[in-house]
This record gives C-alpha cells, structure tokens and sequence, in this order.
C-alpha cells in the first residue's frame, strides 16, 4: 500500500517536473502570487523577463520585481494589475510598458483571480512580451503615416477608378489643382470631365491597362477645372484591380498646363515674328509648300505670292532711329490686314519685307486687286513720334502655276518681280514673268563681274566738257566711269552703278575714280596750263557719301596727287543730302572747309527741302536735263528753270544746265542766266585721248558753235561716248 503511495508520489513529481519544465520555455511568463503580491511561484519564462533567480523571485513582491509603465509614465501602485485584480476581483487584461535594462518592452498581461481550495484568494499573472509585435504595428503605422501624408500633399494628383470609369479616390491635391474636393469627385465619372476631343484617346488608354497589367500607360489630356477653364494633364493608368489593397485602377496624374504654355510658346515663336506677331518666314515657306501641293491635286486651284518692300525704310530707320522704325513696322503689319480674306497669310519677311500667300484666287486680277489695295492702304501719312511719314511699298507677284512646284522658286521669283517693281521706279506692282529670271540671272553675274572689274582694269574713265555760257571757255570736265566688260561690252553706269551702291562694290570703285580723275587732271593740268586751272567733277554716290571717312580719303588721294584741292569738284544729288539732311550739313562744311567745292547734281528729279537749300553750302546747282530738253517745248519748264536758276542765284549759287543739245536752248540759259553748261551740243563724255584734243586746241566753245564729234574724235571714241541709257539693263 505505502510502496503504491510512493509510487503515486514519485509519478507525480515526476509529472510536476515535467510541467514545470513545459511551462519554462513557453513563451509567456506566468507568475502566482497571494493576496499580498508576494510570488508563490513562477514559471522559468518569468523569471527571465525579470532577470532575476528562481530564489530571488519567490516570495519577492510582483509589484517591485515588475514595476510597469503605461504612455512612458509609471503606473500607480493601486492600478497594477495586482491591485486591480484584488481589489476588483475580476479577470483581464492590459498592454503595459515594461523597462527592461536598456530596452523598452511592450508586455500584454492578463490576470485572474484565483481561489484556491479554500486558501486565500490569489492571482495568476500571465504576461505574453508583444514588444516585436507593437514595434512592426508601430513601424507599419509610420509607413502609412508616411504614405498617406506623401499622396495628400504630392504635387501630383493619384485617384482610383472603378473598371467604368467611376471614382473611388481622389487624393486631396485634386482640390488644389482642379479645383473639385475628393469629396465632390467621389463617385463622379472621370471622363465625364475629359475634354471631348481628347475623350477618346484617354479611354482607348484605359482599355488598354485594363487588359495589360504588366505595363503602366500614359496619356496626355484636358480635364476641365473647377472653374471652367481646361487644363491639361499628364496620366499614368496602372492596373490594380487584382491588389486587394486598391481594388481600382490607379490613375497618377500630373499637371503639365503651364508646360504646355511653354511648348504653345516656342512653338508659336518659332513660326511667327516678334515684333508683329505676324507668321514668319518658316510659317510662310510651310503654307505655300502646302498650297503647292494643292495646287497639283487641284486642277481649278490657283494661290498667288505678293512679296511686298518698303521703299524707303532704310532711310528713316537710320534717321528716325530703331524704336520709331519698329512702330512704323507694327502700323504697316496692322495696315496691310484688312487688305487680306480669310484664309490668307501674311508674313513678316525679314526687315522691312512682308509676304502675302493668296489661296484660292481667280487669276491674275485678283492678286493685282490686292496689291492695289495695299498700296492705297499706305498711301495716307504716318505718325511716329511726333513726325509725319510717308512711306511706299514696291510689290512683285506670281501666281502659282504648275510647272513651277518649289515653294523656293515660287518665293525667289515674287522677290525677283518685286526687284523689278523697283527698279522701274517704286511704289508699283509687276507680276512676274519668266525673263525677269533670266534678268536677275544676268545681274548676279553682273554683279560677280564687279567684284573682279577693278583688279582686271576693266573700268576707265571718260571726261564730258563743262563750258562757261558767259566765256565759251572750257570750265573742267565731268569724270563719267565706263565698264569695259570682256563679253558684254561697254556697260554704261546707270546699269552698273545702282548693283555696285547694293552690294557696296562702290566704295572701292569711287576711290579708284576719285585716285584716277585726280591724277588725270594733275597731268593736264601741268601740260595745258590755264587760268583758273581746269577744274574736274566727280560723282559721289549715296554709299559713299555715307562712308565716315571719306573726307579723310579725298585729303590721301589729294596728298597722293598733288592736286590743289581748289581744282575738285564733288556732284552729290538731291536725294543723296535730303535722306538725312541735318548729317549730311555736317559733312558738308568738314568737305568744304577742305576747299573743295560741292554741286549739286540733276537737280529738280529728287525730294528737295528749300528750307534746307539754303543751309548746304554748295556752290553750284545743276539742272537736270529732262527740264533742259523740255525746255523749248513747254513754256511751263521754261519757267521752272528759270524759277531755279534765279533761286540759285539768291541763295549764292551758280547754275550748271545738264543735257544742252541744241543751240535754241544754249541761247533760252544764255538768256536766263545760266552761267554754265554740260551737254551733247559741245561734246559727249570722251575718253583721255581726245579731252587732250580738246585742250590742246584751246577752242571757244561759244564762238566756233557745235563740235562734231565725228571731226573732233576717233572712230572708237565715238562708239563709247554715247552709251544709250539702260543698254544693258
Ligand atoms: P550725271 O552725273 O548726271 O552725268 C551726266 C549724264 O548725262 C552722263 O551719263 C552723260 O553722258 C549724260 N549726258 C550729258 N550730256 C547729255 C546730253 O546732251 N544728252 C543726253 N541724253 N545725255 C547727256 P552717263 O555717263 O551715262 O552717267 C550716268 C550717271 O551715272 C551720271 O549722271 C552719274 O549719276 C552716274 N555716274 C557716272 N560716273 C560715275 C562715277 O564715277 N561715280 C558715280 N557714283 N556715279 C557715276
Ligand atoms: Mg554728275
Ligand atoms: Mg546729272
């Protein structure tokens, strides 16, 4: 019976260790203690929470080996769980925090009261540590903290739509940037704000994340904001459906008006003008390549090309300045519109050119109608500044034809029309046609040849007789430039000097006439001595007269020479002084002041200020030879020849008539006054050789009447004399 008992015993001790030692190495720590909260035993796991002996943990007080914490504060003595389950005698449960060296440790416990075979009540304690648990809750709550925060105040917007299109979520940025709060967008339609042109493209987009859920797509459109006004957005469609966090497709959007704006602008800038606005050369060459194109597809279709230059731009752009000059471009733009139908282009060319591409004409006419109407629309006077302008525009047109099919040739042959427009006397329209190309052809070569002219020695110079009307005898002579070109011949100056002033092959020309004339006249005069010395002329053009040096440059070739400078005499025109009339004073006097006397040249065909006639201090007029020549027809000419001469006169100036051909209208000047005279009835410009005859025979020009050229010259002289105007041209 004892044996039985022991053996009882000893099996359950044995089963008691057993527990004990299960109960050691589960995870939650267990620990029993009376009502006092003195430790009546705990399991091993306990004993390791506490850092603390078997030994030192029974009988040790709960409430001092674990002291807890709740929010980082210490809990009171009477709300321990201790506390709590003695004095409420109820089961539960808390989180507590419980510092554990260094460490924070998160603890769950749960209590229970237990009664105990009639003993004093006690209290199970088990404490499960979920500190690895609350941390990763905790650190999961950052992340979504994080996360949340990320998509609320992302400058992009990021919503969620159901499979129709429908609006789950709209991140809070909608409201910033479109205006609408994701409470209003919930449940709305995303499309439904989509532009109607862009509609489609967005929702064949969507169809295709909604198949593919491997790539994310995107797409550009206009979504309308809050206000009305449209705004264009960039969207990238992720498709997660399958997510079972989202549900939705995932839509990332981003504003991209204001890039928009910037790509609009540059694209605009690129394709207009700045100043105008008007299309520009690259809009213009893009719209008649098209209309070229048309053109061939369509038979009945015809366009026309107005390429239109301002007359005299240059002129008062330099003088007005450039700011004045840019206004007179903005009046012109906002003048030549109205003159335009729908449909048409007009565009700033370059400078002071405009173009005009006109689609759909009938014919010919009706791009001349327009051009007619642009030149009425100039007609009336400007006001810049304070300042009345009057400007006009020379015109030249094609229309389109068949044959001709870049829009390169098209353009370069309105340029060419309008070149001619020109040079026929401005303010005038001509429409081109095919030998005006071969013409500008022939100028470009023309104009090469120049370049070359001077270092082959193809220029010589020819000298026309200046007689005094009061003596008869020799004044001086007019230098007059001839070309000798190779293939072409004698090339008179009116059709090579206007390219050279162009291409600013002048300057070296003058120089080289200036240098030649001055040493030409040195030379005579030291074999013909007279008395006054003769004298010689030479012509300056506009470029010329521009150059800031050109008084430094007579004075070397004067120095060169040895020539007095009593003895030069420099022809300007009218219009060469009157393009910019205060400068042209300044100059004026430095030449003057040189000795060297100034005329003025073919005086009556330019735009002459009287207010200003008087303040030049030129010494001699020369009338033009259309008045001399009209001068016995028409008594009216008479008169405004005597008009000049006697306004010469009271301004201190001499008169030279040009052009004198017969002796009827020697005598009329004679009679009138004139005190000099230049003209076929003494002799043409003739070369060196036969001036020297001239003044060799010391011949009174008056008494001995007209000079045959024939007796006065050689053969060959004869042929070069007499260039017929415009013979190339
Ligand atoms: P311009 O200075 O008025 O020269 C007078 C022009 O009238 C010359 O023409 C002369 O040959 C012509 N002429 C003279 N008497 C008569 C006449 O009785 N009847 C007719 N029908 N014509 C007459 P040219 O030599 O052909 O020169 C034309 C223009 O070319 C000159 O007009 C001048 O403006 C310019 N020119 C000539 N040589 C030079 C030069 O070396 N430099 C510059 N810058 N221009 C020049
Ligand atoms: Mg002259
Ligand atoms: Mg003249």
């Amino acid at each position: 019976m004892t044996g039985n008992l022991d053996n009882l015993l000893s099996q359950l001790r044995t089963t008691l260790g057993k527990m004990e030692v299960a109960l050691g190495v589960i995870g939650e720590a267990i620990a029993w203690t009376d009502s006092e909260g003195k430790i009546q035993w705990s399991n091993a796991t306990f004993d390791r929470l506490v850092e603390r002996q078997r030994f030192q943990v029974l009988a040790a007080d709960i409430l001092e080996l674990l002291p807890l914490q709740q929010q980082g504060r210490t809990i009171a003595r009477e709300v321990h769980p201790l506390n709590r389950v003695l004095n409420e005698q109820k089961d539960g449960s808390d989180i507590y925090e419980y510092k554990q060296g260094d460490r924070q440790l998160f603890l769950e416990i749960s209590w229970a009261c237990v009664q105990f075979k009639q003993q004093q009540t006690s209290a199970v304690f088990v404490i499960h540590d979920i500190t690895k648990r609350k941390r990763t809750e905790e650190l999961l709550a950052i992340a979504e903290a994080k996360f949340r925060s990320l998509i609320q105040n992302s400058s992009d917007m990021i919503c969620i739509l159901e499979p129709d299109g429908v609006m789950q979520y709209s991140s809070p940025s909608h409201e910033r940037i479109l205006g609408y709060s994701p409470s209003y967008l919930m449940g709305k339609n995303a499309f439904d704000f989509i532009h109607p042109e862009d509609v489609n493209s967005a929702l064949h987009v969507f169809t295709q994340a909604m198949q593919d859920t491997s790539n994310t797509w995107s797409v550009e459109f206009r979504f309308r904001h809050q206000d009305g006004s449209w705004r264009y957005l960039e969207s990238t469609v992720s498709n997660l459906l399958a997510d079972p966090s989202v549900r939705g497709m995932a839509i990332n959007t981003r504003d991209i008006t204001e890039r928009k704006r910037v790509e609009a602008q540059l694209l605009h800038n690129a394709f207009h003008d700045p100043l105008t606005g008007l299309p520009n050369r690259a809009l213009l060459m893009d719209r008649l390549r098209r209309a070229v194109e048309h053109a061939k597809r369509h038979e009945n279709y015809q366009f026309a090309v107005l390429f239109i230059d301002l007359d005299r731009f240059k002129v008062i752009n330099d003088s007005l300045g450039h700011t004045l000059g840019d206004q007179l471009l903005l009046e012109i733009a906002s003048r030549l519109k109205p003159c335009l139908r729908p449909g048409d282009t007009l565009a700033r060319f370059s400078g002071d050119e405009f173009t005009i591409l006109l689609e759909g004409i009938k014919d010919t006419n009706d791009a001349m109608q327009v051009a007619d109407r642009i030149q009425a629309q100039l007609r009336p006077s400007f006001e810049l500044g304070r300042q009345e302008i009057f400007t006009t525009a020379s015109i030249g047109i094609v229309v389109g034809d068949t044959e001709c099919d870049r829009a390169e040739d098209i353009l370069r042959h309105a340029d060419i029309a309008m070149y001619r427009a020109k040079a026929l006397g401005k303010a005038r329209c001509e429409v081109f046609k095919v030998n005006m190309h071969n013409r500008a052809i022939a100028l470009l070569q023309l104009e090469t040849d120049l370049h070359l002219a001077i270092e082959r020695e193809e220029f010589c110079l020819y000298y026309q007789p200046i007689v005094s009307l009061t003596t008869g005898w020799l004044n001086g002579f007019e230098a007059l430039i001839r070309w000798r070109h190779p293939q072409k011949g004698l090339i008179s100056p009116v059709d090579f000097i206007p390219i050279a002033e162009e291409t600013g092959a002048i300057i070296p020309i003058g120089n080289w006439v200036l240098r030649q004339a001055a040493e030409q006249i040195c030379q005579w005069q030291k074999q013909f001595p007279s008395h006054p010395p003769l004298s010689i002329s030479i012509n300056i053009s506009a470029k010329q007269f521009a150059q800031p040096d050109l008084s430094y440059q007579i004075s070397q070739v004067l120095q060169e020479t040895g020539l007095d400078p009593n003895s030069l005499k420099l022809e300007l025109t009218e219009s060469i002084l009157m393009e910019n009339a205060e400068c042209s004073v300044a100059i004026l006097e430095q030449i003057k002041a040189m000795n060297i006397q100034l005329y003025m040249d073919d005086f009556g065909t330019g735009y002459s200020s009287l207010s200003y006639l008087h303040r030049f201090p030129i010494e001699r007029l020369k009338i033009d030879r259309s008045f001399i020549n009209l001068m016995e027809l028409d008594n009216e000419t008479s008169a405004i020849v005597q008009t000049i001469i006697t306004l010469a006169h009271n301004l201190g100036m001499q008169v030279t008539a040009e052009g004198i051909e017969k002796v009827e209208q020697l005598h009329k000047l004679k009679k009138l006054g004139c005190e000099y005279g230049q003209g076929y009835f003494f002799s043409p410009p003739v070369d060196a050789t036969v001036a020297e005859t001239f003044l060799f025979n010391k011949r009174n020009w008056l008494s001995s009447g007209r000079i045959d050229p024939a007796i006065a010259m050689p053969k060959t002289a004869q042929n070069l004399c007499k260039l017929p105007k415009s013979s190339y041209l």
